[in-house]
């Protein structure tokens, strides 16, 4: 009989959650093989091992997902091309900058029936226009891309705390349902949604309202104002989806992706936290150095997102209708104080 082969594509903080996730499905069901293969960006640890061998020695990701085993089920290999090479499910979950990269590499060397799913809350924008990370991995290799999003900070779900995510699917809802048995346990409840755009606009633009409910936070502003931040980043998110994308379904913005993730990231999430320091310092240290100090090797997504997102606008014309994204943007880059965040008032979005 047929049986799947998993490879996960990243390793950073969610890229090994969803790696255990995975892998303790993989052993429980029998239509999956039970080895499942995880791609490394390789690095030389402090100690002069690889990260590659400490993590196949050990079981544990010791740089970005220290102190929880992954399951002895999975297999590091810092070759891209060689972990990808015999499976025919993939799963994409790296910082969204190096999908790009990734893609390129890939290109030609994925083959016969391969399905993948992205886990990259983010996109890029090319001439043509925005183009979100599903997009790029079927334009480059030739698949179908489903995504799965939602309130997920990783640490919590890596010790087991209960929560939901979505999965967006374009055509087969067969496929979404077999994306949702690999990532399901009783601690993670993933509901298919036939809205693979509007899944994914959610997972990248809430990332700008973290940001924005980071600077509120570090500008000490109170509970009213990050509740208020919250609702018009939801209104922008769901305006902007639906101008990019006419299908993105209203529905969508009340599943886990959409605004259960602008919850648990403007309360917990790293973006929040990164964006609040640089407020707290007036804006006189740069989200990089933050980033570098703060995170660990970890990657913010919501700086390059707010940057991707006005450019979009700025050449659509549409910079008025959205100035809470535009407003994060002109903060980031130093244009704008931290405190302008609430300096608008003719949001018609
Ligand atoms: P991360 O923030 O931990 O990023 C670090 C990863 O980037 C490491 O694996 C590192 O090796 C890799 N990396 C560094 N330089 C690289 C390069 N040049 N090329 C390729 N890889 C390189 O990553 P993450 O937390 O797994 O996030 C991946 C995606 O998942 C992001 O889009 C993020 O928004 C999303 N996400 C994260 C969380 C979370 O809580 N961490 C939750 C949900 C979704
Ligand atoms: P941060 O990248 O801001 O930590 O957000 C993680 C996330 O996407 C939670 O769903």
């Amino acid at each position: 009989d047929f049986k799947s082969r998993v490879t996960v594509v990243g390793s950073g903080n969610w890229g090994s959650v969803a790696a255990k996730l995975i892998a303790s499905n993989a052993l429980k069901l029998p239509s999956f093989h039970d080895e499942v293969r995880m791609w490394v960006f390789e690095e030389v640890l402090p100690n002069g091992e690889k990260l590659t061998d400490v993590i196949n020695k050990t079981n544990e990701n010791v740089k970005y997902l220290p102190g929880i085993k992954l399951g002895r089920n999975v297999v590091a290999d810092p070759d891209l091309e060689n972990a990808v090479k015999e499976a025919n499910m993939l799963v994409f979950v790296t910082p969204h900058q190096f999908m790009g990269g990734i893609c390129k590499k890939l290109k030609g060397k994925v083959t016969g029936e391969v399905e993948a799913i992205s886990l990259v809350k983010g996109m890029e924008v090319k001439k043509e226009g925005p183009c979100m990370i599903s997009s790029l991995i079927s334009k480059e290799l030739g698949i179908n891309s489903c995504v799965l999003m939602g309130a997920n900070i990783a640490n919590e779900i890596a010790v087991e705390k209960f929560s939901e995510a979505t999965v967006g699917y374009r055509e087969s809802r067969e496929i979404a349902d077999t994306w949702v048995q690999l990532f399901s346990t009783p601690y993670f409840m993933v509901t298919p949604v036939h809205d693979v755009e509007g899944v994914e606009l959610c997972g990248t633009l809430k990332n700008v309202v973290a940001i924005a409910a980071g600077f509120v936070d570090g500008l000490d502003m109170g509970n009213n104002t990050k509740a208020a931040i919250m609702r018009i980043g939801l209104r922008e998110m769901r305006a902007l989806s639906k101008l990019l994308f006419p299908s993105v379904k209203d529905s969508t913005f009340f599943e886990s992706c959409g605004v259960a993730d602008v919850i648990t990231t403007c309360l917990g999430g790293r973006n929040r936290r990164v964006a609040e320091a640089f407020a707290q310092r007036g804006g006189k240290r740069s989200f990089d150095e933050l980033e570098a100090e703060m995170l660990q090797g970890q990657k913010l997504q919501g700086v390059s997102t707010a940057r991707e997102v006005y450019e979009v606008l700025n050449h659509c014309g549409w910079l008025e209708m959205f100035p809470l994204f535009s407003t994060v943007h002109q903060i980031c880059t130093g244009r704008l104080k931290p405190e302008a965040i609430v300096h608008y008032r003719d949001h018609k979005a």
